[in-house]
């Protein structure tokens, strides 16, 4: 009986069902959904395979180099000021 309690305290899914509320179905492990909205599934492909990709000036990569570089300039550019 053990694991049945386990399985009531499940973090749930929150996926959203077409009757309004939340699917409360148990989330698979590590994920915030269940077996039937995508909890296995490793979301969508990055980079140009996806098909909302434009340009490739908003990849996890290219935001981090921006953020890197306006720290940079936050930095240098007080030192100048004084
Ligand atoms: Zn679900």
């Amino acid at each position: 009986m053990a694991q049945l309690t386990n399985i009531r305290r499940a973090p749930r899914c929150g996926a959203k069902t077409r009757a309004g509320g939340c699917c409360q179905c148990p989330a698979i492990r590590d994920r915030n959904r269940c077996r039937l909205h995508g909890g296995k599934s490793t979301g969508a492909p990055r980079g140009p395979g996806n098909g909302n990709y434009k340009g490739g000036e908003f990849t996890a990569e290219a935001v981090k180099e921006r953020q890197w570089l306006r720290s940079i300039v936050r930095t240098f550019g007080k030192v100048e000021k004084r």
